[in-house]
């Protein structure tokens, strides 16, 4: 790595620290409480894993260049000189061992926001060139292909075909005047292809106008993930020119926690301005239409059913009432987790850490705190309403030995919709 690099993550760093960053780092007195929350540190015992130890050569940078002390102790060699060696030691503690499921930010008394941080300190480690190489190519792909996993649109395309045999319903793309537009995130498109049949089958059923885009499908955003501010900003400019383009009202993110954020609350500070459509999670409008009455279901599930809450989602969002007001349409036998809503365990692979295949067995290993969750309540299926959440579900579940099937919400609610006439 070379003196460049490295002076140009110091300076994504420098332009990083504000006040809120100032305000953490100033209050936190070093309890440790938060690596109680943290599933990488509860699952390992390693204190390397505390949260905000995450953090410590931006501590450092903020101590020696923002503070009077910290100058003077640094002057006086009382505090480490930040290198080269330090960020690449790092990179592992901020992309394989956070999420940034924020979890850690709920049970710190002084309220300070590690999460907000991880994802600021990323912009310093990307930009001197410590990033893992999965979410670089995962960036790469997204900016060139138009999606992380480099799935085009003429794979999409062949799904939107057999959807439309399936179902004998159209599926419009680029249509100009709907008044939804709707993302789908690649790992959704692969490996849960059924989600896009539910969705045609419900927004028929409450009469919508609707479309794809050809141009701009794809809801993850990977510049988030890795901590690149002008590859996520890239990725939201492509949504919002075409979501303009058409004409649409609203957009709709899929189920995947973390496209929500990025693109609902992240997407309009990174291009600076407001958005003439508005945002929903797909369970969002859903619950909307229950209450509204337009959605129509017949008939329960009868086994036991619990929930894993996406942490974008229900911690970050507030999206938490919503879904169990959709359990109770379809469900007669739903239990929740302990720990759930704003409180509910990460399942360890968000924030990038799945794209990152270093990270494979750690990711494993903070499985187990959410293993140990669902052996409390010993459901026979679990349902969630994100593809990474869901990916990660099956993937511990059968690593760990456990049979238990894991149902996204939506096809679950589809699979209820009342038959017309
Ligand atoms: S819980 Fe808060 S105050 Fe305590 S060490 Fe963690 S970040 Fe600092
Ligand atoms: S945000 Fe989540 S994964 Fe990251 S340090 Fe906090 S609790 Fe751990």
């Amino acid at each position: 790595m070379n003196e460049l690099s490295f002076e140009r993550g110091l300076n994504a760093w420098r332009a990083e620290i504000d006040a809120p960053v100032a305000a953490f780092f100033s209050s936190c007195v070093h309890c440790g409480i938060c690596a109680t929350a943290c599933p990488f540190y509860v699952e390992t015992g390693d204190p390397r894993y505390t949260p905000i130890h995450k953090l410590e050569p931006l501590r450092l940078l903020w101590e020696q260049e923002f503070t009077l002390w910290g100058r003077i102790k640094h002057a006086l060699g009382l505090s480490p000189q930040i290198t080269d060696e330090m960020l690449a030691k790092w990179e592992k503690l901020l992309y394989d061992s956070c999420t940034m499921c924020g979890r850690c930010s709920m049970v710190c008394p002084l309220g300070i926001d590690v999460a907000y941080m991880v994802r600021k300190a990323r912009e310093g480690m990307v930009a001197s060139g410590h990033a893992p190489e999965g979410l670089i190519n995962a960036s790469l792909r997204a900016v060139r292909i138009g999606s992380p996993m480099g799935l085009k649109f003429k794979t999409l395309q062949v799904q939107i075909q057999h959807v439309e045999k399936h179902t004998g319903l159209k599926i419009p793309v680029d249509q100009v005047g709907a008044e939804y537009l709707v993302l789908l995130s690649s790992m959704e498109i692969i490996n849960f292809p059924e989600y896009l049949g539910a969705i045609t089958r419900i927004f028929d059923q409450v009469g919508i106008t609707w479309t794809l885009s050809s141009e701009a499908y794809e809801a993850t955003n990977a510049g988030v993930q890795i901590g690149s501010s002008d590859i996520a900003r890239q990725l939201v400019e492509r949504v919002v020119k075409i979501a303009e383009k058409l004409g649409v009202k609203n957009v709709i993110s899929p189920e995947c926690g973390h496209a929500y954020t990025a693109i609902r609350w992240e997407g309009p500070n990174l291009i600076g301005r407001p958005y003439p459509f508005r945002v929903f999670h797909v369970i969002e409008l859903i619950d909307q239409w229950r209450a509204s009455g337009k959605l129509k279901t017949e008939g329960k599930e009868s086994d036991r059913l619990t929930m894993h809450d996406p942490c974008n989602l229900a911690r970050k969002s507030g999206v938490i009432q919503q879904q169990r007001q959709l359990m109770d349409l379809v469900a007669e036998n739903f239990v929740d987790l302990k720990e759930h809503g704003r409180l509910q365990w990460c399942c360890g692979a968000g924030g990038g850490v799945s794209s990152n295949e270093r990270a494979e067995e750690l990711k494993m290993t903070a499985f187990k705190r959410k293993k140990a969750q669902i052996e409390e309540v010993s459901p026979e299926r679990i349902v969630t309403m994100c593809a990474t959440c869901r990916t990660q579900l099956e993937e511990g579940l059968e690593h760990y030995n456990m049979e238990i099937p894991v149902v996204g919400l939506t096809e679950l609610i589809a699979e209820h919709l009342a038959s017309k006439g």
